[in-house]
């Protein structure tokens, strides 16, 4: 445990046990205290690398300065509002920290995350100029001892850093200066092969330098794919002609392989995926951690700090190190000034691939921007505290031990807790933050409905029947002591009364033949055994997607064995990353290689048999159950759009003269999360000649692109049904000032997005969200369990001082459901 990290403990914190009311939460980080470097030598009694130096220093600056930053005159295009201006003032104060030089934007999506973020890279614009100029001069002469440098892969948790302050970006001390080396002018990629023989020669020899020095690059912004490209127009339009950024997107087959090529450009934006097929991982650390906070949680006590162990880690570390430039690409080829998560959620679980790579990154500067960081356990939290590397929480043992232990033993005090750790790394604004008492950002109002419907009698029946069924189910695993094991299958009773409540057909579970493209094909091509296997797991019902953690919905099962929704997983495949998500796996994934149960029968039959059959048992004839029944629910749809739509018209008419600029068509977004609702519902809207267009999971980006640039303009499109698993993110949908949301989710804040896509920066008209449900069923029920889920991220933020509660549906929790 290094002496120099632990000096440098954060520089700005505040009111950490004061107690905030709901509206003001996140603002009163930020304040702006900076230690001077001989303020940091004074303070010796830090010196402890435990988070009491943390929590201490926290302690110490309790101030309220709501300091604004801001940009010369005609730096950028927009004038920043006056919470983005705090946030660079804040994002600028913590880049200069010399404790986890950046932290966690977490605004509200909408807030402009992205304009605050490209504030502050012009902001530290002289700042980087500096460490990428004074490296690229360096580099003509010198190659790089990287066992000196600042940052790296092999500093993840308790590496000593050398100068991590801004005034530190020339990091020419610690470098020895050695031969040139030959690499350095190779410009033509295919003499990496050669240089990498040479990098292994040196290490192999057992000689710390290296003969690839890394150059020193920029702004690294790193989102899903689903918005590069939204990324690269914002760095352009939001940035005037006089102050532009060179920016580079790194991203397709033809992208470049030479690292000095990233390192011209003021930013470079990448993908994910890109970053975890470009960066090795750090496989070896995560097992220990895990381990050790097992044990430690076990023994319920302190573990004594382990110095064999962590002589081990830095041998491990060495070898990887070693290893380094063999496989990666050059986005690890570079040290970058700055590495910008956007959508940081992407790596909220830290076991997966492209959170070890995200890690794997060496920077100054790191930054994640995220509106929802927390959407399910506290755990996430540690996957960003890793990637910042804010200790001591940035291994997971320390980060049980004192963050997530302490909860569990007792919540109310050690939200508390987490709540002070989380001031020195997280601002986190809400649209119903105020300053000085003034709303934050002028949005309007948003009403929120609650919409009960009742069921028409048959549906009635039909979901008692339904109900009492799993109840008896649910009673007899009880009894036997099997709820556990039976956790799936559970799952998918509760899914069957969900989806019940939408429309009866759903509910019979008729599975589409859905398959990548080509799939048949590619299991024309596998072993019968292997398909065989195959249709057994995607068959056997007990399988829970892990994408959302629910039953999947047209189940397909990959050649890895994993099954999922194939909305999920081709949502996941097309936008942003084609590594299984399964826990452990990390599989190459291909939309071909994803096979549904109708595929893979089709290749050991000769032909698509039942199709249905399993339904067939049922009460086929009933009406309830066609495709061309309107349930309920749907009905309550149509009714709010066609009022929507013909009031809109009335109006138009009506004051045809006064208003001809500004006739802009009411239009609506209706979500689901079932593609197969969206597919009853288009039976309807189709009967009432409303004009819509459709997103969902399945669509390529292009496709999803044209539609929702035709809902935007397209004055005679008025409706878009989506689903809720995809596009939450980034996507604009202004136009839209009604949401109505036609079934609910576990998750509340999947809700929060999909609203945001209209209630957000741009929006001119008060939005109306309908959330439908049905009355006396299982719906009252999840509502009352998303009451509890948004209790426990406001504990976690302190926006709310109630305590905390579990995230995954527990025993108690299904027991509720079911109304037992
Ligand atoms: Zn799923
Ligand atoms: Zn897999």
């Amino acid at each position: 445990m290094s002496q120099a990290r632990s000096l440098s403990v954060s520089s700005r914190v505040d009111s950490v046990g004061e107690s905030h009311n709901s509206s003001t939460a996140g603002v009163n980080n930020s304040n702006n205290r900076e230690i001077s470097g001989s303020d940091a030598q004074a303070r010796p009694s830090l010196l402890s690398s435990d988070e009491r130096a943390v929590y201490q220093e926290a302690l110490q600056h309790i101030s309220r300065e709501k300091k604004e930053d801001d940009l010369p005159e005609g730096v950028l295009t927009v004038s920043l509002l006056k919470h983005q201006k705090m946030a660079l003032a804040w994002m600028v104060s913590k880049e200069n920290s010399s404790h986890c030089a950046g932290g966690i934007l977490a605004d509200d999506q909408g807030l402009g995350k992205t304009v605050s973020t490209i504030a502050l890279i012009q902001k530290q614009r002289s700042q980087q100029s500096e460490f990428m100029s004074v490296d690229s001069d360096r580099l003509k002469y010198e190659a790089l001892n990287l066992d000196e440098d600042d940052e790296g892969e092999q500093t993840v948790n308790d590496e000593p850093k050398k100068d991590q302050g801004a005034s530190s970006s020339s990091t020419a001390d610690g470098t020895s200066i050695v031969e040139p080396s030959v690499s350095q002018s190779n410009t033509v990629p295919d003499k990496m092969a050669e240089s990498k023989k040479k990098a292994k020669a040196y290490s192999s020899s057992g000689s710390t330098t290296r003969s690839m020095a890394r150059p020193a690059a920029g702004t690294l912004i790193v989102c899903p794919a689903s918005i590069l490209k939204q990324w690269a127009n914002e760095l352009a339009d939001k940035v005037s002609e006089g102050a532009k950024l060179s920016v580079l997107v790194y991203h397709g087959g033809l992208r470049t392989k030479d690292p000095r090529e990233l390192a011209k450009y003021d930013v470079v934006v990448t993908t994910y995926t890109i970053v975890a097929n470009e960066v090795p991982k750090q496989i070896a650390d995560d097992d220990t951690d895990r381990k050790n906070s097992e044990e430690s949680s076990a023994g319920n006590k302190r573990k004594p700090p382990s110095s064999a162990k962590s002589k081990y880690k830095k041998k491990k570390k060495k070898l990887k190190d070693s290893d380094f430039d063999l496989d990666s690409g050059p986005i690890a080829r570079v040290r970058w000034f700055r590495v910008v998560l956007d959508e940081a959620q992407t790596i909220k679980n830290y076991r997966t691939l492209v959170a070890r790579a995200c890690c794997g990154l060496r920077a100054k500067r790191r930054w994640c921007l995220s509106g929802t960081p927390i959407q399910n356990a506290i755990d996430e939290l540690f996957s960003y505290f890793r990637f910042l590397k804010y200790d001591p929480y940035s291994t997971f043992s320390s980060f049980c031990t004192m963050i997530k232990h302490p909860i569990a033993r007792d919540a109310v005090h050690g939200y508390k807790k987490l709540q002070a750790v989380l001031k020195v790394v997280l601002l986190r604004r809400t649209k119903e933050t105020l300053i000085n008492g003034v709303p934050i950002i002028n949005l309007p109002p948003k009403t929120i409905n609650l919409n009960k419907v009742d069921f028409s009698r048959e549906e009635r029946s039909f979901y008692l029947n339904l109900e009492e069924r799993s109840r008896q189910q649910f009673k007899a695993f009880a009894a036997a002591g099997t709820l556990k094991q039976n956790y799936a299958s559970i799952l998918l009773m509760l899914l069957r009364l969900r989806q019940a409540c939408d429309h009866p057909l759903l509910a019979k579970g008729n599975q589409s033949e859905y398959g990548g493209d080509g799939s048949i094909e590619m299991a024309k091509k596998l072993p019968k055994e292997v398909v065989i296997d195959l249709l057994a797991k995607v068959e056997v019902g007990s399988a829970v997607c892990s994408l959302c953690n629910d039953t999947p919905e047209d189940a397909v099962v990959t050649l890895c064995g994993h099954v999922f929704c194939y909305q999920c997983i081709h949502e996941r495949i097309t936008t942003d990353e084609n590594m299984c998500p399964a826990h452990n796996c990390n599989k190459t994934l291909s939309l071909e290689s994803l096979f549904s149960s109708g595929a893979l029968r089709i290749c050991i039959s000769g032909k698509s048999s039942s199709a249905g059959a399993s339904s067939s048992a049922d009460d086929e004839s009933s009406s309830i159950s066609q495709s061309s029944y309107i349930s309920s629910k749907i009905q309550a749809a149509i009714d709010i759009l066609n009022t929507i739509i013909n009031t809109d018209a009335l109006t138009e008419s009506d004051t045809m003269e006064s208003n001809r600029n500004r006739v802009t068509p009411v239009k609506a977004i209706v979500f689901s999360q079932w593609t197969g609702m969206l597919d009853l519902l288009e039976f309807s809207l189709n009967m009432n000649l409303i004009q819509y267009r459709r997103l969902d999971g399945t669509m390529s980006l292009n496709l999803r692109d044209k539609a929702v640039k035709e809902f935007n303009t397209d004055p005679e499109v008025r409706v878009m049904i989506m689903s809720l698993k995809a596009g939450n993110l980034g996507l604009n949908m202004v136009a839209a000032c009604h949401v109505i949301l036609l079934d609910l989710w576990w998750n509340p804040y999947a809700e929060d997005q999909a609203v945001d896509r209209a209630h957000r920066i741009g929006q001119t008209r008060p939005v109306t969200v309908s959330r439908l449900t049905v009355k006396d069923t299982v719906e009252d029920r999840i509502l009352a369990l998303q009451e509890e889920k948004r209790a426990m991220v406001s504990s976690a933020f302190g926006e709310d001082k109630s305590g905390g509660h579990a995230t995954r549906l527990t025993v108690e929790d299904l027991r509720y459901l079911f109304g037992i």
